[in-house]
């Protein structure tokens, strides 16, 4: 019969792991679609060359790196394989069982599994009418219970975010013991300048974490590294639920070489984000309904016909993700790739009403 696990484990979907068909255009996990800068590369490779030692503890030097870059002290910068640990860790360091983690739906799917990993109850808020961030509703949700809220800026998986004053206004409705964690693993895409830096906030509220990534803006998804940029207290909490030696030698390497690459990976941004724009102004000339994106993605709300969409794509070799019967995203790739997809979508939006 085997060893019985935790009996809530059942309950806890499994990962949904990201299809790669061989030769299929990927545009369903986000990625950017350039390798890394060469420099990177080198420095992933050095490092790996001293990888019969143990990495630093707490990623010394690309904490002091970031530090710099961003403008903090070292003891406001924390690391992690990926935000998505981050998240997790902060969950952990703030939440017992019986507790609240409160976010939006649809956003990032790892809040509410890390939620219920850590024996805690995921309450979502739905988003508004234009697939954004209810935040009035969200502040209004939060209970006694509640001990760390997550907002995602922009928004995964449908691009929207929110404005400047709209978070402030919400971040001054919550008491300052509940954790208000900005997810802003896409904040290099951002191009509307009231979309707020979340680090000001950070600045001005201790109760206020700020996640960001290597993952996407610097092409390292594979790499593995994000960091949290809070007050020393949380920082200081995240660490101590950190599992050792996580962030691996060539990772924290990679990562401290890019923030020498900054004026490219801005480039490449900038890149994404014109490319973004002309592959939605394509989709909604073709009909589809595409909420304005901040990000590296656009979010089609096609309602039932989301597996019908991605199905079609797929038999044209292109890889989107499926939300349910909700929506499809997908990720702006390749100036070549997007024109692929776009063809099907717009193959699929003719054949669906013919004019
Ligand atoms: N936050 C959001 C909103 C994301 O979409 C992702 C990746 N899909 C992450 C965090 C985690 O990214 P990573 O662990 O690669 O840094």
């Amino acid at each position: 019969m085997g060893v019985p696990t935790r009996a809530d484990l059942a309950g806890i979907p499994d990962y949904i792991i990201p299809g790669r068909p061989p030769g299929a255009i990927l545009l369903n996990s986000n990625e950017g679609s350039l390798p890394p800068l060469p420099a990177i590369v080198e420095a992933v490779a050095r490092a790996a060359a001293g990888g019969n030692r143990y990495p630093q503890w707490s990623s010394e030097d690309l904490v002091a790196r970031l530090a710099c870059a961003l403008e903090v002290p070292e003891s406001w910068v924390a690391i992690g394989c990926g935000s998505v640990s981050l998240c997790q860790q902060l969950i952990q360091a703030y939440c017992a069982p019986g507790d609240e983690v409160l976010c939006a739906w649809r956003s990032f799917e790892a809040y509410p599994v890390f939620a219920r990993v850590a024996g805690v109850r995921a309450r979502t808020v739905a988003l508004d009418a234009g697939h954004r961030h209810d935040l009035a509703a969200m502040a209004d949700a939060v209970s006694p219970s509640t001990r760390v809220v997550f907002v995602c800026n922009p928004n995964n998986p449908t691009g929207t975010a929110v404005g400047s004053r709209e978070l402030r206004d919400f971040v001054a409705r919550i008491p300052g013991d509940v954790l208000v964690v900005l997810d802003e693993a896409y904040r290099e895409f951002v191009t509307d300048p009231d979309v707020p830096d979340g680090l000001r906030l950070a600045r001005e509220h201790e109760n206020v974490a700020v996640l960001r990534t290597f993952s996407k803006a610097y092409g390292l998804a594979g790499v593995r590294v994000g960091y949290c940029v809070a007050a020393p207290a949380v920082v200081s909490a995240v660490n101590k639920v950190a599992v050792p030696f996580a962030v691996s030698g060539p990772a924290q390497a990679a990562a401290t070489a890019a923030l020498a690459h900054t004026a490219e990976v801005s480039e490449r941004c900038r890149a994404v984000t014109a490319e973004r724009e002309r592959v939605r102004h394509r989709l909604m000339a073709a009909g589809l309904s595409v909420p304005a994106s901040q990000a590296n993605f656009l979010w089609l709300p096609l309602g039932d016909r989301s597996a019908d969409f991605a199905g079609f794509c797929a038999d044209r070799a292109v890889v989107v993700r499926r939300f349910e019967d909700e929506g499809v995203r997908v990720t702006v790739g390749a100036r070549e790739d997007n024109d692929v997809f776009v063809r099907a979508a717009e193959e699929y939006a003719a054949a669906e009403c013919p004019n």
